[in-house]
Order: structure tokens, then sequence, then C-alpha cells
């Protein structure tokens, strides 16, 4: 059993991991970084291959809790392993995030 992190998100502009979500969980995606204040919508992309085993799911979504959306079966159970790459617990694909519309504030 791989054990899984809650989604760690870190900045593309500044790179602080201290991101807050800013609507509900399977909405918008527009997170906002408290560091440097640059807002940006998170996605992922497939990578083509499946994390071995089941993935312990770290647990429900909190709200404000950063968030993505698996692009392979559109779940949002999207979380952090051990060695830093992202992948979804309820289809084990192994994804690579991605960010959209990058605002500097
Ligand atoms: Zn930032
Ligand atoms: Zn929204
Ligand atoms: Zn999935």
């Amino acid at each position: 059993m791989m054990t899984a992190r809650k989604l760690d998100l870190g900045c593309p502009l500044c790179g602080s991991h201290e991101i807050l979500y800013t609507c509900e969980p399977r909405c918008c995606f527009n997170h906002v970084c408290t560091a440097c204040k640059a807002s940006f919508q998170t996605s992922t992309e497939f990578t083509g291959v499946k994390v071995e085993g089941p993935i312990e799911s770290p647990g429900e979504k909190e709200s404000g809790e950063p968030t993505a959306r698996c692009a392979k079966c559109r779940s949002i159970d999207v979380v952090s392993l051990d060695d830093g790459s992202i992948a979804c617990c309820a289809c084990g694909a192994a994804l690579k995030l991605v960010f959209l519309d990058v605002e500097k504030r």
C-alpha cells in the first residue's frame, strides 16, 4: 500500500506552499498563493503510467485545501506521494500537475 499525503502544491510564481483553494471542492479549481497573491487554476495530465498497488487516500477534502482533478477519471481524490509526484487514489493514474491562468498580483 502506497502512503499518500494531502495534495501539496507549490506556487508556480514564488514556490510557496501556502496555497489556498478559494472555492468548493468540485468547482473551478481557482487557487490563491497567500505569499505572493498570485492566482491560478490547477489541472492535471495523465502521464500514461499507473502507480503500482492501491494508494491509501488521506481522507475527505476540507474546504480551502489544494485540489486538482484527475485527468483520467475526473475524481478529485488526487494526492501527493512520498517521492513528490502526484497520483489519483480513485484510478491509480500517475499525474502531472499543470497550472492554468496564472495571474500575478
Ligand atoms: Zn506565490
Ligand atoms: Zn468556483
Ligand atoms: Zn483518476
